[in-house]
């Protein structure tokens, strides 16, 4: 007999921020798989009597292919027991959730998703920003450029003036990322801050813009970039006729301003 596997957010760090049933959860679980980006004050919280086991990936650093995490996870499940499989942020998001859920349907198992407050909105509350701030804002894209076996596809089709990006996971070589935002047709002194920790003991920013990335101080890991008009002290001040300004370099092929 197998029981449910909860698939719970353990949220961007700050353990105030987990949700009620998931500190429920891991305050009675039996085995808990978490990932290196659940932060200590967390893993604080889960029944001492808990199997603990990390299958942490960090770049470069791999304890366990994806594979044996999804198979892990359906053998556990089939022995008596409440068990978690605890992600960074929301497990949906950037999480790998997808394939473990098909894993644990394809072994008849069920499974629950206990969301978590995904490092976007950690990080936008860290830098007290309003994501959609309605006087520059329209839409959010949570994004990333290490996506998929092609690193370096990035649909640029949607990204408009009013867009907020959010990219998890930017490469530490900020001089890439900024050129790459540039090729994208963003301009150059469109706003943008990295957050690094977000939320955590350590949480660190960096105020900048999309030019001037590359020559910015290095945020340790995890980190991620929002660009946008709202990424800024000043958004009131950065008016429709800023992009008017800035909206001569855009390339009309890859992005389309509406
Ligand atoms: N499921 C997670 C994201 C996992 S991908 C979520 O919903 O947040 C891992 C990436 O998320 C990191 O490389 C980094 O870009 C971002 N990230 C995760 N936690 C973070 C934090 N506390 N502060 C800043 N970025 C974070």
């Amino acid at each position: 007999m197998s029981g449910t596997v909860y698939l719970i957010g353990a949220g961007p760090g700050d353990p105030e921020l987990l949700t009620l049933k998931a500190a429920r959860l891991l305050a009675h679980a039996d085995v808990v798989l978490h990932d290196a980006l659940v932060s200590r004050e967390v893993l604080a919280l889960i029944s001492p009597a808990a199997e603990l086991i990390d299958v942490g990936k960090r770049a470069g650093r791999k304890l366990l292919t994806q594979d044996e995490i999804n198979a892990l996870l359906v053998s556990y499940a089939q022995t008596p027991g409440t068990v978690v499989r605890l992600k960074g942020g929301d497990p949906s998001i950037f999480g790998r959730a997808g394939e473990e859920i098909e894993s644990l349907r394809k072994s008849g198992i069920p499974c629950e998703i206990v969301p978590g407050i995904t490092a976007a909105l950690g990080a936008a509350a860290a830098a007290g920003i309003s994501l959609t701030d309605r006087r520059v804002a329209s839409q959010i894209l949570l994004t990333t450029f290490s996506r998929g076996t092609d690193g370096s596809v990035m649909e640029w089709g949607c990204v408009t003036s009013t867009t907020t990006l959010v990219l998890y996971m930017p490469s530490a070589d900020y001089a890439e990322v900024s050129q790459r935002l540039l090729d994208g047709g963003l301009p150059a002194d469109l706003p943008c801050v990295i957050v690094s920790n977000a939320t955590g003991v350590s949480q660190e920013l960096c105020w900048s813009n999309v030019g001037s990335l590359a020559s910015d101080k290095k945020l340790p890991a995890p980190a991620l970039l929002i660009v946008g008009r709202v990424a800024s002290h000043e958004v009131q001040e950065l008016s429709a006729s800023f992009w008017d300004r800035s909206r001569k370099n855009l390339n009309p092929q890859r992005v389309s301003v509406i």
